[in-house]
């Protein structure tokens, strides 16, 4: 079960804040807890909405995990505490609406209500609207957390109601010790810290082959832009678009790229320390005389553009063919 204390340490400004209006009894009606993923922004709303349930008397933030409202709200099954996330690629106005409909029965335990929406940014445009009325009509009891890795994809009017608190990317040292420590390979280990898996998922991908080929692949699409003008387009439709179907899967692939395109720079620079495809250097040292630092520099600013093109909803396909005609330059 997570504890403040524990994650005290890893975002230390985020934790005292939500402490403090715990203890001084501020509680806002809505908070957004947005950064990188694996920060503890899931934990954090447990705990939060642990504390704001939690039977045992105490002035201490930190809920007892003990009481009936403490276990069921671990074991998602307090019925004053409301989870949402995707249903596929989006969260659909109906499940918010769900929600409403809800709340307008009185709590069958108490007034309070939390409710918690993972990836808040993939709200549609009518989930976005639907929620922004239910928001302006706050009950003084009712709680919104609102999770996010990518805020800037949700509309102003929505961050404007809410409190945000950062959470910061771990300690990249620390959380590559950790995977170390849990016996996955150095190598792998580089690529999980880069991509900032929390630990579950990291253990989680460390044997699967999907991950694998994954790996191979983006490698793949890599050569094909370098060698020839007009295999990436042929390799990016019999290849890549099967292998990365749905939005998380795609925006894996660009993190993927992404590293190797800065393992190139940071070869140039002749910073091997700072490569994280520690197994492939080899290879990087060919890249290198194959691609100057401009062009690695350039091609990083357009994968960050198809990220961007993403999240404002250009479609996968498009997105992705744009992006290898442009690596291809
Ligand atoms: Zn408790």
């Amino acid at each position: 079960m997570p504890a403040w204390a524990e994650l005290l340490e890893k975002q230390p400004v985020a934790v005292r804040m939500l402490q403090n209006s715990i203890e001084k009894s501020r509680i806002a009606h809505a908070y957004l807890f947005h950064g990188p993923r694996g920060t503890g922004k899931r934990e954090a709303s447990l705990l939060f909405a642990m504390r704001y349930f939690c039977k045992e008397e105490t002035e201490s933030s930190e809920p007892c995990k003990n009481c009936s409202a403490c276990k069921r709200i671990y074991s998602g099954n307090h019925p004053d505490v409301h989870f949402i996330q995707p249903d596929g690629q989006s969260i659909k106005k109906e499940q918010i609406e769900f929600l409403q409909k809800e709340f307008t029965y009185t709590g069958l335990e108490s007034n309070q209500k939390v409710y918690i929406i993972e990836e808040a940014d993939k709200m549609t445009g009518n989930a976005s609207n639907r929620l922004l009325k239910f928001l302006e009509e706050p009950n003084q009891q009712t709680v919104a957390i609102l999770l996010t890795e990518n805020s800037s994809a949700m509309i102003n009017t929505i961050l404007s109601r809410c409190q945000r608190i950062q959470f910061h990317s771990l300690n990249e040292q620390e959380q590559y010790n950790r995977l170390l420590q849990e016996g996955i390979p150095d190598s792998t280990a580089h690529i999980f810290t880069a991509l900032q898996l929390d630990l579950g998922q990291a253990m989680e991908w460390k044997d699967d082959p999907w991950f694998a080929e994954a790996r191979k692949i983006v490698l793949q699409l890599v050569d094909k832009v370098l060698d020839s003008k007009e295999e990436g387009y042929l390799f990016l439709h019999q290849v890549w678009l099967r292998q990365f179907e749905g939005r998380d899967q795609i925006e894996l692939g660009l993190e993927l790229l992404l590293i190797w395109y800065k393992d190139i720079i940071s070869y140039h620079l002749d910073r091997k320390d700072r490569v994280i495809l520690i197994d492939q250097l080899d290879r990087l040292e060919t890249y290198m005389y194959r691609l100057s630092i401009q062009e690695a520099k350039a091609s990083i600013y357009e994968i960050l553009q198809t990220k961007r093109r993403l999240a404002s909803n250009v479609h996968n396909t498009l997105a992705m063919e744009h992006l290898v005609l442009q690596l291809q330059r």
